[in-house]
C-alpha cells in the first residue's frame, strides 16, 4: 500500500503530516521525494546507511565522425540539438535533454554519438526506530526532477505501508509520484490561495483516478473555507490539524506530531485507507 502525501500549495504541512504518519504506524517507509527541498530528514533524523549517485545517460557527440544527416536534431522532440551542416557544428543542450536515447538510437554513423552518465543527485537510504527511510536531494541546476524520482522507485521496498512526500506543486514531478501510488491524501490549508492550488491538485488526481482524500492543516472553527469547498466538490476531509501554536513551535524544531492523540488518529486514518472505508 503507497499512501502518497501530496498538496498543490507549498507549506501546507504535507512533510509533518507524511513523517508523523510514517512514525505513528508499525513497520512503515518513508519516502521524500520533494526532491528538491527534501526535509523530511529533519522531523525523522534516520541513521544513514547508504548514499547512491544517481546517474543519467546524455548524449557525447563527436564532429569528427559526424557526417551532419541531422537526423538527431529531427528526432529530439525536446529540441535539445542544433546542427550546423554548414559550419560543420553540433549544439547540444544539456539541460534541454531528457536522457532518451532517440539521438543514438537514430543516428546512422558508429561512435558519433556515445551516451555518458550525467549524476543528477543523490538518494539516501537509512532507518531510524524500525522505520525504514529514502529521500532524494537533486543537485542544484537540475532542471527536472522526474528522472530523479523515478529513479528512487528502484529503491522503494514492497512494505506493508510505504509512506511518500511527494512533491509540491500539480505539474510533471507530482504525477510521477502519484501515478504508481494506492491512495493519495491532499494537505491543504484553509485560506483561498490554498484551495485554490488544492483544486488543481484534485483534477490532476481525478483525471489519474486515484481514491483520495483532504487532510485540512492549520483548521480554526471559525473558518469554514475548507470545508464549504469540500462540500461543494463533493470531497472528503479525512482529517483537520487545528491552527495551533505549539504545533507550529514544535515544526520549527522538526519535532512531528507525535502525541498519542495524533499517533492514535494516524494509525485509525491508516487503517481506515487500508480496509477501503476511505
Ligand atoms: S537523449 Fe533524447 S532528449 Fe536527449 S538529446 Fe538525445 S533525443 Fe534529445
Ligand atoms: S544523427 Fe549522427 S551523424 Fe547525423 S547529425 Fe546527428 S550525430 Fe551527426
Amino acid at each position: 500500500m503507497k499512501i502518497a502525501i501530496a498538496s498543490g500549495k507549498g507549506g501546507t504541512g504535507k512533510t509533518i503530516v507524511s513523517t508523523s504518519i510514517s512514525m505513528s504506524v508499525n513497520n512503515a517507509v518513508y519516502v521524500d521525494m520533494d526532491v528538491e527541498e527534501p526535509n523530511g530528514a529533519i522531523f525523522i533524523k534516520p541513521e544513514i546507511s547508504r548514499e547512491i549517485r544517481y546517474t543519467v545517460p546524455i548524449p557525447e557527440f563527436y564532429e569528427d565522425k559526424c557526417i551532419y544527416c541531422r537526423k538527431c536534431e529531427e528526432s529530439c522532440v525536446y529540441n535539445a540539438i542544433s546542427i550546423i551542416p554548414q559550419a560543420k557544428k553540433i549544439l547540444f543542450f544539456e539541460e534541454l535533454c531528457h536522457s532518451c536515447g532517440v539521438c543514438k538510437y537514430v543516428c546512422p554513423v558508429e561512435q558519433a554519438i556515445i551516451e555518458k552518465p550525467k549524476a543528477i543527485g543523490t538518494i539516501r537510504i537509512g532507518e531510524k526506530n524500525g522505520l525504514k527511510f529514502i529521500d532524494g536531494i537533486l543537485d542544484v541546476g537540475i532542471p527536472s526532477s522526474v528522472p530523479l524520482l523515478s529513479g528512487m522507485k528502484k529503491y522503494i521496498p514492497n512494505d506493508e505501508i510505504v509512506i511518500i512526500d511527494s512533491p509540491p506543486g500539480a505539474s510533471c514531478p507530482v504525477v510521477e509520484v502519484v501515478k504508481d501510488s494506492d491512495f493519495v491524501l491532499l494537505v491543504t490549508e484553509p485560506t483561498p490561495f490554498g484551495l485554490n492550488d488544492l483544486d488543481i491538485a484534485l483534477d490532476i488526481v481525478k483525471d489519474m483516478e486515484k481514491p483520495h482524500a483532504i487532510i485540512v492543516n492549520k483548521s480554526e472553527n471559525n473558518n469554514n473555507l475548507a470545508r464549504e469547498f469540500a462540500e461543494k466538490r463533493g470531497e472528503y476531509i479525512a482529517m483537520e490539524i487545528p491552527f495551533d501554536r505549539k504545533i507550529a513551535e514544535n515544526y520549527s524544531k522538526g519535532i512531528p506530531l507525535l502525541t498519542e492523540e495524533y499517533k492514535i488518529r494516524f494509525k485509525k486514518l491508516v487503517e481506515d485507507i487500508r480496509e477501503g472505508k476511505l
